[in-house]
Formats: structure tokens, sequence, C-alpha cells
């Protein structure tokens, strides 16, 4: 296993759809292996494809942070069948280091994809569970959590990332 480069806004990567992912091979489980092992090392909770530099859909999760073993999932091809409710709290993200805003997203959010083998995967989840699937799936659209900011937390959030630039402490 090998730990992965995490790439920070605004790389390109972020900003573009990911291909779906048609190999179910040794190459794809060792990638996800890699990608677990990146998002627990960094202290995160998700990581996905495009953060790691790969315009693929596919993203890590752990809610528990490495405790339950039931929570450590990969969803392949991921896709958002159903939403409903709705919370607000502190979001942050690995390509985003130093930054956390409250965002809105839905309280429950049904997932439907692949696992690492290509067996079909459905993941009911609120909560963080929720937040989680709905920020990574994000990444695998294109989207980063900026763009589910408020206009006023969003020119907050540009500006602090311009003065980290400036600083060196961004790169
Ligand atoms: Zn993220």
């Amino acid at each position: 296993m090998a730990l992965l480069e995490i790439v920070k806004y605004p790389a390109p990567v972020l900003l573009t759809v990911g291909k779906p992912v048609e190999n179910f091979d040794d190459e794809l489980k060792n990638l996800v292996a890699d990608m677990f092992e990146t998002m627990y090392e960094a202290g995160g909770v998700g990581l996905a494809a495009p953060q790691v530099n790969l315009s693929k859909r596919l993203f890590v999760m752990d809610c528990s942070g490495g405790e339950d073993e039931a929570q450590k999932i990969a969803v392949v091809n991921s896709e958002i069948i159903y939403v409903e409710g709705e919370q607000n709290g502190d979001e942050g993200c690995l390509s985003f280091p130093g930054i956390y805003q409250k965002i809105k997203r839905n309280l429950r959010a049904i997932v439907r994809g692949q696992d690492v083998s290509g067996n079909p995967l459905e993941l009911d989840g609120t909560e963080l569970t929720a937040r989680c699937v709905l920020h990574e799936t994000d990444h695998c659209d294109g989207i980063v959590f900026l763009d589910r900011m408020t206009v006023l937390k969003r020119e907050f959030a540009k500006r602090k990332i311009k003065q980290l630039q400036k600083t060196g402490k961004w790169e």
C-alpha cells in the first residue's frame, strides 16, 4: 500500500466530472486500499478519486474514523437516488485544508453504486453518513463544497484560501 498525494483546490481535476469505472480488477482494489490509507493518514472521513488526481467516479468513506469496520465503505460509480430532510453543520474537505464552513445538506440520502468487485451496493444514511455520501458524490460530479456555500461564506473562504496561498501554506 502507498500514500497518495491529495490535490488541493483549484486543481482542474476537482472541477471535472469523473469517468465511470468499468474494470473491477486488482488495480482498482489496490487503488481503494491506497485511498483508505491516505484518508486515515490525513484524518478525513471521506476521500474521492478526483482528490488523488484521478478523474473517476469512486470514493471511500469511514464516518467512524477507523473505529467500526462496518462503516469502512468504498462506493464505485455512486449515484444519489433519494434525498430528504435538511441538516446544517460544519463541513471540511481534505482538498481545502483549514477551511471549515456550515453547509446545508439533506438529512438523509440513499446512494446506489457498486463495490470494488462490481456487485450492486446501496447505502441509506442519515446525518454524518448522508453528509459524507453527498459531499463525496459531489466530488465525483466535479462539484466542491465551496459550490455549496452561501455567497458570503464562499467569498470568505476564497479570501482565506488566497491568504494561505500567499504565505505558501496551501501547496
Ligand atoms: Zn472533499
